[in-house]
């Protein structure tokens, strides 16, 4: 079933089948454009969840802290869970989910998730009556003024997805929790002018890391685990277009990973080939970054 929830796209705005609504060299400066703001509320290996606003539509993706914390972040950008349109799940682990409960039976907030997905979340809080809107793996669907292209990811969740959010502002990207990046998925991601981008681990800090048992480096490591540095940098690379204009490095691991290393990996690559008007983004699981407002697909911090 494909969710329908007030279509922004029914007002005129030209829907796009194929990629973006902003090919570089011809970004139209579109007259009836709703401006968009974007804040990841914080990421990490130990939690997850960013906003999105476009018009009257407010947006999370993944709600992977405790629901206090969401509120209290919320909070810091003026806005609240009861104002939410809707959260966008990624895939059922707990660094994405863990707020989902009590936000949920508290604000009775929709759920868009994938069939397996929404399964797991169900499991997880038992008891706990969401409303879900259940979309397919590989779709596009709107909510609102936003239109979510939902695709599947190489990670070792039930159906995990990566998004594509595109609005008439420009286009926000979310791959993280994969193991490797298919050219399928640069595909899917390719027209994002904003990314959030996984650079999880440093291969050797992982590698020596004396606490990890070796069943879970190699999880991690795993083409269904999560993206190095290394790795990171080779999907910026691909991606580095003209449109492209910031990337977050995000889903740090706290023990395996610093944010000045993995901004110098992907950083190095970049400059290696001229990319220099793509900006590098850190981000925390701690506190949320700069809010970005997009405009004709360029992001700016006000
Ligand atoms: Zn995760
Ligand atoms: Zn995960």
């Amino acid at each position: 079933m494909v969710p329908k929830v007030e279509s922004g796209w029914g007002r005129g705005l030209v829907p796009t089948e194929s990629t973006s609504l902003f090919v570089p060299g011809t970004r139209p400066p579109y007259p009836w454009a709703v401006p968009a703001q974007f804040t990841i509320l914080g990421s990490g290996s130990g939690g997850n969840c960013a906003y999105l606003e476009v018009g009257e539509t407010r947006l999370l993706i993944d709600a992977g802290f405790s629901a206090r914390q969401i509120r209290e972040r919320l909070a810091s950008i003026g806005r609240a869970p009861e104002g939410l349109t809707g959260i966008l799940v990624t895939h059922e682990h707990g660094d994405h989910i863990q707020g989902l409960g009590t936000l949920c039976s508290k604000t009775g907030v929709r759920i868009f998730a994938n069939r397996f997905t929404r399964e797991a979340i169900q499991e997880a809080f038992p008891g706990v009556g969401f409303s879900f809107s259940v979309f397919e793996t590989g779709s596009t669907f709107s909510v609102g003024d936003v239109e979510v292209d939902a695709f599947s990811v190489p990670h070792d969740a039930m159906d995990p997805v990566g998004f594509l959010l595109r609005t008439s502002a420009g286009n926000i990207g979310f791959l993280t929790d994969l193991g490797h990046a298919t050219r399928l998925i640069l595909e899917r991601v390719r027209p994002a002018n904003v990314l959030v981008l996984e650079s999880n681990h440093d291969v050797k800090l992982l590698q020596d890391d004396t606490r990890r048992p070796w069943s879970l480096k190699q999880r991690i490591l795993s083409r269904h685990g999560h993206l190095s540095n290394d790795a990171a940098a080779a999907v910026a690379e691909e991606l580095a277009a003209d449109h492209l204009r910031q990337i977050y490095l995000g889903h740090l691991s706290r023990d395996c990973n610093r944010p000045e290393l993995a901004r110098k990996t992907v950083g190095a690559r970049l400059t290696s080939i001229g990319a220099t008007h793509v900006r590098l983004g850190d981000t925390s699981q701690d506190a949320p970054c700069a809010t970005v407002h997009l405009e004709a697909g360029i992001p700016q911090i006000r």
